[in-house]
């Protein structure tokens, strides 16, 4: 089989709509993918029902069309994905790298988000237990396109972390990898808030075996009042018959040039425009970017 070069994804999470955010993050995805001849695959990342808001796959993947942004093959959903993901985990643990963990919240107060290891070698039953992932004293590391070298010492920064929650969800960090690799991708192009999560992924790539994909991390955005454009903000949906200006300005904070003629026409001549003079090596060097500077 004939395996093409280039593979990316986006990736959003229902819990609420599109922002300018994650429009930025998807533009650059696409457009890196479009200039490379590869293809550019969409997975819904619906792992957290009780968070996801009512319509929201829908009103995304409605943003993405009228914006322009056409994904190859089919959708994936990660809701559909459960056996996949009960099986690694039923690896991990068979192999000792994982562990239940029965700590309460409580249990946990004090201690800054890093986990003590009270359950590390207490060899508890996996029923009604959380999962966490056994952690190494080791710094993982990585070359961002974007934000340069990044690494963390994951036991002392991160330590043992959390694959299924108590309730069976399974966890971010754990479908993330086992699904980049299952798609095939070959490069991560997504927001800086998620710098923090790759050495955790990289970790779960070692673990499993499975190829280390390209890291870009665009500048996240930040709003006048400072907040983060993240999944807890909640935005409206991106307008409909704004899309060719909405795209405009996204990709100004991507830093990229814009067509000389005004009327810039519908946003499928603007992305084809903007895939050929796509250069990755003019988007901003910054983690955050304030959505003010835009104009
Ligand atoms: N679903 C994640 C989010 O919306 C993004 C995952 C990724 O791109 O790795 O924040
Ligand atoms: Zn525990």
């Amino acid at each position: 089989m004939n395996t093409p070069a280039y593979i990316g994804r986006f990736a959003p999470t229902p819990s609420g709509y599109l922002h300018f955010g994650s429009l930025v993050a998807a533009l650059a995805s696409y457009l890196d993918a479009r200039a490379a001849g590869g293809r550019w695959l969409l997975r819904m990342e619906d792992l957290d029902p009780p968070r996801e808001v009512a319509g929201a796959q829908q009103a995304i993947l409605a943003t993405l069309e009228n914006y322009g942004l056409h994904w190859d093959g089919e959708l994936v959903r990660q809701s559909e994905r459960h056996d996949q993901y009960a099986a690694v985990l039923d690896g991990l643990l068979a192999s000792g790298m994982a562990y239940a963990c029965t700590c309460s919240r409580k249990r946990l107060e004090g201690y800054q988000g890093i986990y003590p290891g009270f359950c590390r070698e207490a060899g508890q039953a996996r029923e009604n237990a959380a999962i966490r992932l056994r952690v190494p004293e080791r710094r993982y590391g990585f070359d961002d396109r974007v934000q340069g070298h990044y690494d963390q010492d994951l036991g002392r920064e991160v330590s043992d972390f959390v694959v299924q929650r108590r309730d069976g969800l399974y966890a971010y960090q754990l479908a993330v990898v086992i699904d980049d690799a299952w798609q095939g991708v070959t490069d991560v192009v997504r927001g800086a808030d998620l710098l923090d999560s790759t050495p955790r992924q990289l970790y779960l790539q070692e673990l499993l075996g499975v190829a280390q994909p390209r890291y870009l991390h665009v500048p996240l955005i930040i709003q006048p009042d400072g907040h983060k454009l993240g999944k807890s903000y909640r935005s409206p949906p991106l307008p409909a018959d704004q899309a060719t200006p909405l795209l405009i300005r996204a990709l100004r904070a991507l830093g990229q040039p814009l067509p000389e003629d005004a009327a810039y026409g519908q946003p499928d001549e603007l992305l084809l425009w903007a895939s050929r003079h796509w250069n990755a090596d003019l988007i901003p060097r910054t983690r955050t970017l304030a959505e003010a500077q835009l104009r």
